[in-house]
Parts: structure tokens; C-alpha cells; sequence
């Protein structure tokens, strides 16, 4: 066996670079790239194709490239690179020398087009888009030769150099690719290679006023960084041609493999960069690391782990075949994760007051309770029990189904980590909503079971005086719909308005207020919660990341989808 060989769950490509491998193709090397075009913050899609092709480089002892692929200057932006770079590096990965951007070989790529001009390969055409799309055909029909086809090498040199010069307006010539208008393959009629455009680009300012395309520019990047294997997703497969074509003409030996895979696809979001930025600048949600979006950064905020969306890109495979994951598998690996390392601690979301009468005034208790049930290195915490303490409105009711196991009139409840309670009456305003409860509690029952009765159901509490307010934040799917964009609708008339619950009153434990930006929690009996970077030194702001189960149930018709609540 050979030592390169992969260890990772095998999938079609590393099937592919084994075999390569074998016949020492490409000395045996490996060396991927990640190639985003910086027009947008990286969403769980890209995640899963740089885990894909950092992870093949480091299980294969060879190297990734992160080429940023930069040819489109007007929807680019320097804010883009540098987010980018974040996740890439959040995610755990490390890229091979500096960064790198297609628009470093802007110079090589010009003295390839114009060898493509003097081996009559590509031609100035002057055709207005509305002609070149006439001429173009259609799926069924072959396209027409442009009559700039037959330009002389010497009037498309000249002219090429005259674009580049800034003699022409945007869209008065391209260069084109000769290849086929008959060609089945509608990529290979005669693509455009280079545009004009008078924009300033962000790395090279205003060098340039003619842009190479993606096709182009892609393939000799790959071929000028000396990629190995070039993984990119299924719609590049009718692009493969062109890739080869490009790689064929031009004087270089070295000739990357593209290889498709299927896109990576999450239901109740959209992966669009195009989509999400308009989220975000319609405001509908507050920025592109909002919690809600299907961002790297918004998962990051959210509380998510780098370490949970490597595994759910492991465990979602390499395919051939389009699909749609389940965001509950997502939510599964954040769980795996946290249940792990996270602190256990006591949140109440939505305060209800409880005035223990048969506790002596003026009294404290300091408690302990362990921050983690199985990993004791992870020590204790302490906490402060007294007269008037805070339990959450919805771990009460007088009026009980069957089976109730929290608190109600006349019954008694375990506090978590405390004593056992029993609610002696109830204190109503003028509207009759509930504003405390008198309680008493056993003193003989800390740490112990009563004598003689059963107590049925554990609830969490805080002290009164001794919690900090503080800010949850509860979120759940960003659409109501499992394909936002997949139907005849504008995808926005899904959004989900109860995607984000805020409640402004919860209170924490006195231990939390030192939480750090981005430490991960468990707030018993109601999930995973990270501490937001909105957070002041009065007022932490807590993510909810997930909740404890998966809460989320669908019914038949995937048009009514809606949460449904359960609660233990
Ligand atoms: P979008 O459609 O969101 O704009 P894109 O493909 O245009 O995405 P790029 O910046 O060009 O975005 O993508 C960088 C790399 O990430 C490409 O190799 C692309 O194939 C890959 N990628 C993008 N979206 C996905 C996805 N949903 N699943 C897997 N890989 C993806
Ligand atoms: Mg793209």
C-alpha cells in the first residue's frame, strides 16, 4: 500500500488521486486550491469545499492554495478578502505561502491571449451583446460565425491592444476564443476571453481596463500555481472542455484535472452569495455574520465550532449527485460537539419571581454544582440560593395536563443543583397574569430525596439578587420553507419573522457575567447559547446555538412547515 494513501471515509476523488497516485501522475504529488471570487462572505457550501480540498492535501501530505479568483472588479471588495481569510483559517486550515489572487498573473494571462491571437485562436469581435447572443444559437439550434471571425492576427493584435490601452467603451470589443459555433457544448462557441471594463480592481488599482473571464482565467491559474487536482462543483462539468481547450493551446506543461462534485445544498436557507447579500442589504437580517445566516461567520457567532462543521461536511460525502441536506444534521454535529465542552450553566429566559416564605430572611447559601456531568477537570461552580429566586414562567402552570412535571399549585419540584419546592400560592396583577409565587421548601432535601414521596420533575432557577440581567437571544430557521429558492416565488416572501426572539429580562448565574466573547454554554433544560460579541460589561447578549433536542418536526405538506415546540 502506498503510504500516501488516504485514511478519511474514501469518496469518488480520492479514488481518483489514489489511482494517480499509483501511476506516480504528477510525481506522485498533490496540490489543491480553494479559489473563492471575493463578491461575498463564505457560506456552509464553501465550507464544505474547503474542507474537501484542505482536507485532501493534508491527508495526502500535500499542499492547498488559497487563490482568490478576482476578475470581476465591481463586485469585489477588499472586506470579502479579509473575511475570507478568516474562515478559512477559523476552519482549522492553514494555505500553502501567501495568498494568492488570480490578478497576479493578470500580465501572463494578457501575453497568452495575445499568443492565442497570433496562433489565429482568438479574435477581436465587435459584435453588440444583443448581436453576439442572436449569433450564439441556442440548446438546440448551432450558432452563427461572427463576421470579426475572419479578422486578420495583425487587426486583432492592434485592436486587442487598443482595448487594453482604453481606447474603446465598455462593450465595444471582446476578445473571443475561436473554437466551434456548431459545437453541442454551447461553453465552447467561441467564448469570450477578455471584456472591457473601467473599473478599478482592488489589487491592481487601475492597471487595467480589459478583464480576463472566469474560464480562462481559471485554468491557466490552476495550471501556473501547478495544481494537481482541480475539485470544483457539478455546473463547471460542461465547462471541462473549455478548461482543457485553454490548457491545450497555450505553451505550458502543466495540465490540472478538473473533477465535479456535487454542490452542497441546506433546506430552510439559501447558498447564494447573490442571495444572501440581499438579505443583508435589504436589512432583513443585521449583517452577513447574523446569527441566522448560513455564513462560516454567522455560524461562528451562532456558536458553532469549527471542529462540528468539519464533521458535518465529512459526514455529508462527496457525490456525483445533487441533493439537499438536512439542516437537523447540522444541528446534530454542533450537539455532538458541545455536549462535550461546554460549561453547563443556569439561564432563566423568562423570570418568573418566587418567594420561598419558609426561608429565613436575609440568608445565603452558597451551593456548588458541577460545570460538566461527566468531565469533572472541568471543576465547579457556585451558586447562591436565598429567600427570592427566579424559576422560568413556563415551568409553571395551575392548570397542568396529565402528567406535568414541573411546577403547579399545591405540588412540589426539585431545583436543580438545590432544595425541593412547593408552590403554596399565587400572585396575580389586575389582568390576571401571574407576577410571583410563594413557595416553601424542605429544608432536609439538599442533595437528598425527601422521606416518604416522590418528587416528579427538576426545573432550573437563580437567585434573585445575586443574577445578572442579560440578553437571549433565541433563533430558529431563517425561512418557513424547506426550498426557499426553489420555488416560483421570490424567495423572500419565506422568510420565517419568528426567526429571532429576543427576551431583554433573562437572568444568569453570577459566575456568567465573566463568560468570554465566543465561550460556549449549556443552559440547562434549554440548549447550547454562546456569549454574543454584543455583549457590554452590564449587559451580556447570549446566542442560542440549539436547542437541547431536535425540536424541529415538519408536517406532511412542506409549506406549512412550522417549529412545534416540545418541552421536557
Ligand atoms: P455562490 O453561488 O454562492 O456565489 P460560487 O460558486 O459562485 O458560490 P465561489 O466563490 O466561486 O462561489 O466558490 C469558491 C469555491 O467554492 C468554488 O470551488 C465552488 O465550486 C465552491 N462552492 C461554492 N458553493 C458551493 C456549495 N454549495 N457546495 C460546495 N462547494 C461550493
Ligand atoms: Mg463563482
Amino acid at each position: 500500500m502506498n503510504d500516501k494513501t488516504a485514511v478519511a471515509p474514501s469518496n469518488f476523488i480520492r479514488h481518483i488521486i489514489d489511482e494517480d497516485i499509483k501511476n506516480n501522475k504528477n510525481q506522485g504529488k498533490v496540490k489543491t486550491r480553494f479559489p473563492p471570487e471575493p463578491n461575498g462572505y463564505l457560506h456552509i457550501g464553501h465550507a464544505k469545499s474547503i474542507c474537501l480540498n484542505f482536507g485532501l492535501a493534508k491527508d495526502y501530505q500535500g499542499v492547498c492554495n488559497l487563490r482568490f479568483d478576482d476578475t470581476n472588479p465591481e463586485k469585489e471588495d477588499m472586506e470579502y478578502v479579509d473575511s475570507i481569510k478568516e474562515d478559512v483559517t477559523w476552519l482549522g486550515f492553514k494555505w500553502f505561502e501567501d495568498v494568492k489572487y488570480s490578478s497576479d498573473y493578470f500580465d501572463k494571462l494578457y501575453q497568452y491571449a495575445i499568443d492565442l491571437i497570433k496562433d489565429g485562436k482568438a479574435y477581436v469581435c465587435s459584435l453588440s451583446p444583443e448581436q453576439a447572443r442572436e449569433y450564439r444559437g441556442s440548446l438546440t439550434e448551432p450558432g452563427k460565425d461572427s463576421p470579426y471571425r475572419s479578422r486578420t492576427i495583425e487587426e486583432n493584435l492592434e485592436l486587442f491592444e487598443k482595448m487594453k490601452q482604453g481606447k474603446f467603451d465598455e462593450g465595444e470589443h471582446v476578445l473571443r476564443a475561436k473554437i466551434d459555433m456548431a459545437s453541442g457544448n454551447m461553453n465552447m462557441r467561441d467564448p469570450i476571453i477578455y471584456r472591457i471594463r473601467k473599473e478599478a480592481h482592488h489589487q491592481t488599482g487601475n492597471q487595467w481596463c480589459i478583464y480576463p473571464m472566469y474560464d480562462y482565467t481559471h485554468c491557466i491559474s490552476d495550471a501556473l500555481e501547478g495544481i494537481t487536482h482541480s475539485v470544483c462543483t457539478l455546473e463547471f462539468e460542461d465547462h471541462r472542455p473549455l478548461y482543457d481547450w485553454f490548457l491545450d493551446q497555450i505553451d505550458i506543461d502543466c495540465h490540472p484535472q478538473q473533477i465535479e462534485f456535487a454542490r452542497l445544498n441546506l433546506n430552510y436557507t439559501v447558498t447564494s452569495k447573490r442571495k444572501l447579500k440581499q438579505l443583508v442589504d435589504e436589512n432583513i437580517v443585521n449583517g452577513w455574520d447574523d446569527p441566522r445566516m448560513p455564513t462560516i461567520s454567522g455560524f461562528r457567532r451562532r456558536g458553532y465550532t469549527p471542529a462540528s462543521i468539519r464533521d458535518f461536511s465529512e459526514r455529508t460525502g462527496v457525490t456525483k449527485v445533487d441533493g439537499i441536506v438536512d439542516m437537523s444534521l447540522l444541528e446534530f454535529c454542533i450537539r455532538e460537539d458541545l455536549e462535550h465542552h461546554a460549561a453547563r450553566t443556569m439561564c432563566v429566559i423568562r423570570p418568573l419571581k418566587v418567594i420561598i416564605d419558609n426561608y429565613e430572611e436575609d440568608k445565603i447559601e452558597k451551593l456548588s454544582a458541577p460545570k460538566h456531568p461527566k468531565n469533572t477537570d472541568m471543576g465547579n461552580r457556585s451558586l447562591i440560593m436565598e429567600k427570592e429566586i427566579y424559576i422560568d414562567h413556563q415551568d409553571f402552570t395551575e392548570d397542568p395536563p396529565p402528567k406535568y412535571k414541573r411546577l403547579t399549585t399545591g405540588k412540589e419540584i426539585r431545583l436543580r443543583n438545590s432544595y425541593v419546592i412547593k408552590c403554596e400560592s399565587v400572585v396575580k396583577d389586575e389582568q390576571g397574569n401571574i407576577t410571583e409565587l410563594h413557595c416553601s421548601y424542605d429544608p432536609e432535601t439538599l442533595g437528598k430525596n425527601p422521606e416518604g414521596r416522590k418528587v416528579q420533575g427538576v426545573i432550573h432557577w437563580v437567585s434573585a439578587n445575586h443574577s445578572h440581567v442579560a440578553v437571549v437571544k433565541e433563533y430558529d430557521r431563517l425561512f418557513t420553507v424547506e426550498k426557499p429558492d426553489g420555488q416560483n416565488q421570490d424567495f423572500l416572501s419565506f422568510y420565517n419573522p419568528n426567526s429571532l426572539v429576543e427576551h431583554t429580562s433573562a437572568r444568569i448565574e453570577p459566575d456568567l457575567i465573566k463568560a468570554q466573547v465566543g465561550e460556549n454554554f449549556q443552559f440547562e433544560r434549554e440548549g447550547y447559547f454562546v456569549k454574543d460579541k454584543d455583549s457590554s460589561d452590564e449587559l451580556p447578549v447570549f446566542n442560542r446555538t440549539v436547542t437541547l433536542r431536535d425540536n424541529w418536526e415538519k408536517k406532511p405538506d412542506n409549506k406549512d412547515a412550522k417549529p412545534r415546540r416540545r418541552r421536557g
